[in-house]
Formats: C-alpha cells, sequence, structure tokens
C-alpha cells in the first residue's frame, strides 16, 4: 500500500490567445476545472498503476472540495484521511495562451493547513510501503511526515518530488530514501545545471535519485554504484502536466511491487509517456493495462 501525504488543488484553466496585461480584459476560448495539485495526482497515478493508495491531505469547506475528494475516490484512492477545513480548497489558477505558454498562480488554501499527521494518519503511513511527499504543503508538515516511518521497522520507503523548487532542511534529508527531481529543480537545488552533475550532487544527500529530463528520458543513480539512463518512450506529446507526477507514482508503485531500477525507471517512462499523449493532469493518467500493453509491446 502507498500513501501520498500532500496537496490538493482545482485547476481552474482559462485557455487564451494572449493573456491579460495588468489593467487589460481579454475574452477567452474555453475554460475547464480539472482536479490537480501534486498530491492528487501522485496518488490518482499510483492508484490507476495499480497499488492501493491512501491520500493524506486538506481541502475546504467551499464548492470545490467534494470535486476534489470525487476525482481521487474514482480513482479508488483511499480518501479517509481527506480532511475538510474551513475555508477556500487550494486552487491553481491557470492561463494557458496558444502557444502554449502558460502562466499559473496557485493558492494553497486547505493545504496551506495541514500539519503533521498524527492518529489514523500516522497509523496509515506506519503500514503503508512507500509514501510519496512532494512540496505543496508546509514544510514543517512534510518533514514530520517523511520522519513517520522511521519509528517503525521495515517502515515505508520516503519518495521526495521536490517541487515546487524549495531549499530543502536537513531534517527532511536525512528521513528521504529517494528523491525525484525534473533537471530544472535538480539543478535549483544542486547548483549543477547539467544533470548528471546534478545526480552526483543529490546522491550526496540522499540514498538514490532520479532526474527526469522530459522527452529525454530519465537518470538513476544509487549510493551502491548503480548509474542507468533511461530514454523517453517516443510519442507525440500533446500535454506533459503532470507528466513528473505520473511518472513518480507508477515509480512507485514498481518499487512496491519489488521492482529493481531498470524495471523500474521503464515502467515510470511508459507511464509518463502514455500521460502526455492526453490532455490534463489526472485526466491523462494511465491505467495498469495500458502500461503493461506497451510495455509488452
Ligand atoms: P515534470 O513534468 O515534472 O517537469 P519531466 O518533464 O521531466 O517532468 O517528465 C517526466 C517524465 O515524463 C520524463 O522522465 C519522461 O519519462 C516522460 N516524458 C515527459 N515528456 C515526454 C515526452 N515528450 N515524450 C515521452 N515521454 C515524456
Amino acid at each position: 500500500m502507498i500513501s501520498v501525504f500532500g496537496s490538493a488543488n482545482m485547476d481552474l484553466v482559462a485557455y487564451v490567445a494572449q493573456a491579460p496585461r495588468p489593467g487589460e480584459t481579454v475574452t477567452g476560448r474555453e475554460f475547464r476545472t480539472i482536479p490537480g495539485g501534486k498530491g492528487a495526482n501522485q496518488a490518482i497515478a499510483a492508484a490507476r498503476a495499480g497499488a492501493g493508495v491512501a491520500f493524506l491531505g486538506a481541502v475546504g469547506d467551499d464548492a470545490f472540495g467534494p470535486g476534489l475528494r470525487a476525482a481521487l475516490a474514482e480513482a479508488g484512492v483511499d480518501t479517509a484521511g481527506l480532511r475538510v477545513v474551513p475555508g477556500p480548497s487550494g486552487v491553481a489558477h491557470i492561463v494557458v495562451e496558444d502557444g502554449g505558454d502558460n502562466s499559473i498562480i496557485v493558492v494553497p488554501g486547505a493545504n496551506g493547513a495541514v500539519t503533521g499527521p498524527a492518529g489514523r494518519d500516522a497509523e496509515t503511513i506506519a503500514r503503508s510501503d512507500a509514501l510519496l511527499l512532494q512540496l505543496e504543503l508546509p514544510m514543517d508538515a512534510v518533514v514530520a511526515a517523511a520522519h513517520v516511518p522511521r519509528g517503525v521497522s521495515s517502515g515505508a520507503e520516503v519518495i521526495l518530488t521536490p517541487a515546487p523548487a524549495a531549499p530543502l532542511p536537513a531534517e527532511l534529508l536525512e528521513a528521504v530514501d529517494l528523491i525525484v527531481p525534473n533537471e530544472h529543480e535538480a539543478a535549483a537545488l544542486t547548483g549543477r545545471d547539467d544533470p548528471r552533475d546534478a545526480l552526483e550532487a543529490l546522491l550526496g544527500l540522499v540514498p538514490e535519485a532520479v532526474v527526469t529530463l522530459g522527452a529525454r528520458g530519465a537518470l538513476y543513480g544509487s549510493r551502491d554504484g548503480t548509474r542507468l539512463h533511461e530514454a523517453a518512450v517516443p510519442v507525440r506529446a500533446v500535454d506533459t502536466t503532470a507528466a513528473g507526477d505520473t511518472f513518480a507514482g507508477a515509480l512507485a508503485v514498481a518499487r512496491t511491487e519489488g521492482a529493481g531500477p531498470a524495471r523500474a525507471l521503464r515502467f515510470a517512462s511508459a507511464a509518463a509517456a502514455l500521460s502526455v499523449q492526453r490532455e490534463g493532469a489526472s485526466t491523462s493518467m494511465p491505467h495498469r493495462h495500458e502500461i503493461d500493453r506497451l510495455l509488452e509491446g
């Protein structure tokens, strides 16, 4: 079983020829309300990829809360640990221009009220094989969650997606088993622009690291000396939103099933390649049979 302790945001996406400048009003072409947030995305990706998943986090008592819960539940994610707190849910206000450029305002809302896991939530993490973390919750809460498995024999492996990029406190790094940044986050964390150099620097911080490289695939390294490069599956990408979250969710599934690093990378790359061929975040994540078919084909 996989626990995800993370954010749920409603993505409010407006499609427009050109984003408005300050003081300007423009008419958009289309508007969509899409459940997202890195935590919820990773939970849905892992559930679709075949794992039992529990989501731990919070939504507001506004109109978006039930929609966010329903999106998780529809994917088969256990939402018993999804709290409702007074005030607005997290939202990401996204403007997508015709050329594909986007600008995003994330307002954390209920995500900002999440505190370190206690009681039943801590028990859920303690029972898990993997714990997926990202950085869209308060850092103190993320650090507290990362330490729960350490008190348990054969505790969950802790997998961190360090996004949005932020300085990582030592108390967090000491509890992380595997870090999965994209190349920009890896550069921000290490000060090394070359992803291979960044990978080496990350291994000075945590035992295992994956640096995702978009259409160029992903690098893996471990302190035991293993180094791998998995090429991306060549596909025509229509929307790369949440490719990284799909990758992280699927990677966790493969690892909890006992896959070694090479097989886990291949599985995650296949899942992410399927997701970039479809629009949206949670809407684009593949089911297990699709991933298996791509890997067999
Ligand atoms: P993020 O979404 O976090 O920025 P990346 O862009 O690095 O992360 O993508 C994560 C993974 O998704 C890549 O390692 C790759 O496996 C897959 N991926 C991303 N873009 C493409 C693409 N254009 N074609 C095939 N696979 C892709």
